[in-house]
């Protein structure tokens, strides 16, 4: 399965172009993205990305807190990014993945 040249299926308007995607630090995979950003990955390799984040990924179970969701922190997690407890940080989506921004200091 090839998109190169393949229509974009997010904006169904740009082409799409094969580049390297970083997935995690020191791995790549071939994916395909348009001219507006949008990132496409055939069948294939997204199984392969779905089955590295399960052996990488350190899986955690939502805690329901009041109406929002926490999700617990790995502590090497915590102690890589330098975050502490009742810091300020950042929630965002992109590319259907959350992302935690601590606060700039
Ligand atoms: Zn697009």
């Amino acid at each position: 399965m090839d998109f190169e040249n393949k229509t974009c299926g997010v904006c169904n308007k740009a082409k799409l172009h094969r580049f390297q995607e970083q997935i995690a630090p020191g791995v790549y995979v071939d994916a395909y993205k348009c001219s507006n950003g949008h990132i496409s990955y055939t069948r294939e390799v997204m199984q392969k990305i779905e089955a590295f984040n399960k052996v990488v990924a350190l899986e955690r179970h939502a805690i329901k807190v009041g109406s929002s969701i926490a999700i617990p922190i790995p502590a090497q997690i915590v102690k890589a990014m330098g975050i502490k407890a009742k810091e300020k940080v950042y929630v965002t989506t992109k590319d259907n993945t959350i992302i935690i921004r601590p606060s700039p200091t």
